[in-house]
């Protein structure tokens, strides 16, 4: 099984997507998490994309294509994956289909979550205090919000067209969340 899970900043989806992993017992590949790893190790790609993601911006699209193309051509990936924070943008999704082609893989199908915006401001405000996130201050999540609605939303419409999209009300208890997609999988 090989999914896409997407949703505004602060909905829950890297909680969704651990729990997915476990159910599915297929790898959890976080863009977001992948480059905190690389700032951690202050590696080229970690002290570039920290100058972006500390101001809430995103990342060069040719880093993440880099990033997620080796990682998916890695044995573990061959049985599914479930990929969390990317594609953010048009050309990464198209960067996406060409990696994913070009090793035989398959898309499967595109989880959106679904919630409301003042809802998620608040949750990312706590989600800050609570793991020291140093991108999750008011100022940036309100960017990192803006950022999702007019970069990310568009590839909505863009697996819409593909018959690859599935809406899921992310608004509830996390179990509850879980078992809605897990119920609407292909
Ligand atoms: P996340 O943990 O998914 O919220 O990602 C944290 C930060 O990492 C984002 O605000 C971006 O700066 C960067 N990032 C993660 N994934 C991507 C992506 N697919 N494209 C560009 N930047 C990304």
């Amino acid at each position: 099984m090989k999914l896409l899970l997407m949703g505004p900043p602060g909905v829950g989806k890297g909680t969704q997507a651990e729990r997915i992993r476990e159910e599915l017992n297929i790898v959890h590949l976080s863009t977001g998490e992948i480059l905190r790893e690389e700032v951690k190790l202050q590696t080229n790609i970690g002290k570039e994309a920290i100058q972006y993601m500390d101001k809430g911006k995103l990342v060069s699209d040719q880093i993440l294509i880099e990033i997620v193309k080796e990682r998916i051509s890695k044995k573990d990936c061959h049985h599914g994956y479930l990929l969390d924070g990317f594609p953010r943008t048009l050309p990464q999704a198209e960067g996406l289909e060409i990696m994913m082609h070009s090793l035989n893989h398959n898309l499967d199908c595109v989880i959106s979550l679904i919630a409301n915006k003042d809802e998620l401001i608040e949750r990312l405000i706590k989600r800050g205090e609570e793991a020291g996130r140093s991108d999750d201050t008011s100022n940036i999540i309100r960017n990192r919000q803006n950022i999702y609605w007019a970069q990310t939303a568009p590839l909505i419409d863009f697996y819409h067209d593909k018959g690859l999209l599935i809406e899921v009300d992310g608004l509830g208890e996390i179990p509850e969340i879980t078992q809605r997609i897990i119920n609407v999988l292909p």
